[in-house]
């Protein structure tokens, strides 16, 4: 991890929430993950770096993040609750149901019939969330 603040944490300054050691090691954890961690998954990581910082310490801190909207949180069917830093550019995501693994991607077609259908319900699109659900093309089917 380095030193240099990240935007997590510029962010917080920004908005005049008090940073503590354990919330920065959490904002950097957050922002060094590049898996959509959950809770636990971001606390396994934060203790490692410093074993004081409890799970509910985590839980508080990323409600807070998310809260502030510095942070995204993404609920996906395998009932986890999953974040990462609010993005610089959008972006949408694939989950694989077999690993969770989480993929990805970008599409300016998908972004434009979006649009267009918006528009031909009589809207001007804000926002959107897309979430794709699969399987490996080469998995076997669940027997
Ligand atoms: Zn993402």
């Amino acid at each position: 991890m380095s030193d240099k603040p990240t935007s997590i944490e510029e962010a917080c300054v920004t908005l005049g929430l008090r940073m503590t050691d354990q919330r920065r090691v959490i904002a950097r954890v957050i922002a060094d993950a590049q898996d959509h961690p959950d809770v636990e998954e971001l606390h396994r990581r934060a203790a490692a770096v410093d074993d004081r910082i409890s799970i509910s310490t985590v839980y508080r801190t990323v409600k807070l993040f998310e809260d502030a909207g510095i942070i995204e949180r993404h609920d996906f069917l395998d009932g986890r609750s999953r974040y990462e830093p609010v993005p610089d550019e959008h972006h949408d995501h694939l989950i694989d149901l077999r690993s969770g693994h989480v993929v990805e991607f970008q599409s300016e077609e998908i972004e434009r019939l979006q649009e267009e259908i918006a528009r031909k319900l009589g809207y001007r699109l804000v926002g959107h969330r897309l979430e794709l659900y699969g399987v490996p093309l080469d998995s076997k089917p669940k027997g």
